[in-house]
């Protein structure tokens, strides 16, 4: 017999438009994973409840998601796709793990703090407790790595602390999951004005759609933070200008992301040359997912097939899981 296929696990909130950083922080990989690995890839509707989306968005974004996922190049039947709600065992284990889980480790979470900043009004307990629900979603079928970009990477430490408690407490269910990027380092994506990553909820302006058009890219790029250019030979790049060639780098061809990187090392790089090249390697690269995600996005019937087949496969894996965490914890089990 083979060697058992590795677990992997990874999700995206249903809270808009996927943008770059999803793209090439998750959905890159996901696609690049799905020959060689048993992946669970999931939306993550009962996360996006955080901030109270209107009913009706909220179906359509669940859609949509979906449908970019697979207008990328994610493949239905090669890996399990479905939306986490359909797998009621996610929130029991999610119950189980919040005993583990302990307030002050919780409230000291960078991206929790962030949200109290922003939103003082809404610090509920769901997002306290976000990263245990991650955590639930990840152990639910023991996965081992994790597709994410480089803003998750604390809340996947949590796991790992949250998996090892378990399995020091109840005796070992868990595999302790790691992030996972092809290539080296986690990706973050910085927002075209330089403040924050690119984010569905936020910076909107700054951030490129993967539905946006042809023109709406042009205009974005253009507006991208740059400045008057290096003043020595061979300087540091501000975090924006390196954001730039992050960018390029992911889109353009290595020619012309050397040519310039040439250009800025000897100072000769004129930013509005570099903006209007990557505009249009861009707008290649976006526009045959954004015509294939709207065909997709209309075809409900395919769309709830999917989704069916995916949820019927993960709660087969999620129910295991559960009957396992049951057993070891005392509850009753059958
Ligand atoms: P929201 O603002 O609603 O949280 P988001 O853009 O942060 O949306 P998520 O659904 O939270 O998206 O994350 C989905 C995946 O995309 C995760 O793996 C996350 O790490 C990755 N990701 C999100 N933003 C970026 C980014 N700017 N750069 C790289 N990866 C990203
Ligand atoms: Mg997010």
């Amino acid at each position: 017999m083979g060697k058992e296929k590795e677990i992997v696990v990874s999700g995206i909130r249903s809270t808009g438009i996927l943008h770059l950083g999803n793209y090439f922080g998750a959905i890159r990989n996901y696609i690049r994973m799905q020959e060689e690995f048993n992946c669970y890839f999931f939306v993550a509707d009962w996360h996006s409840l955080t901030t109270h989306p209107d009913p009706k968005a909220l179906r359509g974004n669940v859609f949509r998601v979906l449908a970019e996922n697979i207008a990328s190049g994610l493949d239905p039947e090669k890996v399990i796709l479905y939306v986490q709600s359909d797998i009621p065992e996610i929130a029991e284990l999610y119950l189980m793990l919040n005993m583990m889980a302990y307030k002050g480790e919780l409230e000291k979470v960078p991206t929790f703090k962030d949200k109290v900043r922003q939103n003082p009004d809404n610090v509920n307990a769901g997002l306290l407790t976000y990263p245990v629900l991650m955590s639930a979603d990840i152990l639910i079928h023991r996965g081992l790595k994790v597709p994410v970009g480089k803003d998750q990477e604390q809340h996947l430490e949590m796991s790992r602390n949250f998996a090892q408690r378990f399995n020091n407490r109840y005796g070992y269910l868990f595999p302790e999951p790691v992030p996972f990027n092809f290539g080296d380092d986690l990706i973050r994506i910085m927002s075209l004005d330089g403040n924050g990553k690119m984010s569905k909820s936020e910076n909107q302006n700054a951030t490129i759609y993967l539905n946006d058009t042809d023109d709406a890219i042009r205009n974005k790029i253009k507006k991208a933070k740059t400045d008057s250019g290096p003043q020595a030979p061979n300087s540091e790049k501000p975090d924006y200008i390196a954001n730039l060639f992050t960018i390029m780098r992911l889109v353009s061809t290595p020619d012309t992301v050397r040519h310039f990187e040439d250009a800025f090392n000897n100072c000769s790089i004129r930013y509005g040359d570099m903006k209007k090249q990557l505009a249009e390697d861009m707008a290649a690269f976006i526009r045959p997912i954004r015509e294939k995600a709207e065909a997709i996005e209309h075809d409900a019937a395919y769309l709830n097939r999917i989704m069916r087949m995916g949820a019927e496969k993960a709660r087969e894996s999620a129910a295991a899981t559960l009957r396992e965490a049951r057993k070891l914890m005392g509850i009753n089990f059958y």
